[in-house]
């Protein structure tokens, strides 16, 4: 069963965000994703550390 990892990191952050491994500073949340093909697929969402999410939930 081959498992593959999905980041998905801000664009242009502050901070570098690690999307090669697991330990990242923003603390990204994982979360698995069944796959079609009956893999898991790994979603990693890395997190801005500027706010910028923040901002865009409070328009
Ligand atoms: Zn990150």
């Amino acid at each position: 069963m081959e498992v593959t990892s999905i980041h998905v990191s801000p664009v242009n952050d502050l901070v570098e965000h690690n999307t090669t491994g697991d330990d990242c500073p923003c603390g990204p949340t994982t979360e698995p994703v069944p796959r079609p093909d009956g893999s898991i697929g790994w979603l990693i969402t890395h997190h801005s550390l500027d706010g910028r999410e923040q901002h865009e939930s409070n328009p």
